[in-house]
């Protein structure tokens, strides 16, 4: 480079990078403010038993307006929320309206619904969480095992600590999943000792299941792995009949994706709650 070319690229950058801050700080100071502002909601994707096609859970993902920038991905603003602290109110919040309204579809004529929610590691090792859980499902009547609790690989790593709190969450009653299987820090010891009822094979996998065979392969073990240490499994991020035919062969019990449904609104689940999908 050349001494102007360089001054140049400082100055692209810096101002790159004051724009990446004016972003986080916007948003920092709107996570504050986004639950009394009605700016978040619920969406809810469909996962289907692939052996009848039938509805049997759905899982809870959130959405954020913001006023000024728009439609935020919750893999921006979940981040975000974590390192401020914001995730353990929102969590909260999203726990609660998510049991409310599983109640409401149960009491419309699917009473064996469940409903699947993400709760961030930070929200899991907050002190008050299982207290919450509890006094959520109280309050809103739903009864526990209608309640999925989604949490990543990665909080195995501290599995002295997450241990009994998966233990509490399994005596009030309430399933456990693992998001995301197959990304992360996973040891196969400790996934054997977790009383988990759901593992949850990462929509990358089931992307590549056709066009990779070492993909297949894996794919393969994570599902006879899950069966011989007894938890259902749920493959993420189906898109065509072919990845299904693939499942179903192997024995993979749930999945969800765009071919079934892409997220909806409360109200357009209702709709859909009595569809059972060709397979
Ligand atoms: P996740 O829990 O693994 O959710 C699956 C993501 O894949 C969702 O993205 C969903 O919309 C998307 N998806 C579903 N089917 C398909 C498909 O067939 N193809 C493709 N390409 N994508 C599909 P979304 O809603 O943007 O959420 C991203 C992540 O944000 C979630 O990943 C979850 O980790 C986190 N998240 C969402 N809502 C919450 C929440 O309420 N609390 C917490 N802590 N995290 C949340
Ligand atoms: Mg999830
Ligand atoms: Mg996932
Ligand atoms: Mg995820």
């Amino acid at each position: 480079y050349t001494s102007k070319e360089r001054k140049n690229s400082y100055h692209f950058f810096s101002s790159k990078n004051g724009d990446v801050f004016d972003r986080r700080l916007k948003l920092e100071n709107g996570l504050r403010t986004a639950i009394s502002n009605n700016e978040f909601k619920v969406y809810y994707q469909p996962q289907v038993d692939l052996n009848t096609g039938e509805i049997k859970a759905v899982e809870a993902l959130l959405r954020w307006n913001h006023p000024e920038l728009g439609l935020i991905s919750p893999m921006e603003f979940i981040p975000l929320a974590e390192e401020t602290g914001h995730i353990i109110h929102i969590g909260k919040w999203v726990l609660n309206i998510v049991c409310q309204q599983n109640k409401v579809w149960q009491n419309s004529g699917f009473p064996s619904l469940r409903v699947a929610v993400n709760v961030s590691s930070v929200q899991f090792q907050d002190a008050g969480f299982t207290e919450d859980v509890k006094e959520i499902l109280r309050k809103s009547r739903l009864a526990p095992q209608f309640l999925e609790l989604e949490i990543t690989e990665s909080i195995m790593q501290n599995v002295k600590e997450v241990l009994p709190i998966i233990k509490k969450l399994k005596e009030i009653g309430v399933k456990i999943s693992i998001d995301d299987f197959g990304t992360g820090y996973s040891s196969l010891s400790v996934l054997n000792q977790l009383p988990i009822d759901y593992l949850k094979i990462d929509q990358s996998f089931t992307k590549a299941v056709l066009s990779s065979p070492n993909t297949e392969a894996i794919v393969k073990t994570i599902i006879q792995m899950g069966h011989s240490m007894n938890f259902i499994l749920i493959a993420e991020g189906i898109e065509n009949k072919e990845q299904v035919d693939f499942l179903v062969q192997n024995y993979c019990q749930m999945g969800q994706g765009y071919l079934f449904s892409r997220p909806l609104t409360a109200e357009e689940i209702m709709s859909i709650l009595a569809t059972k999908y060709k397979i």
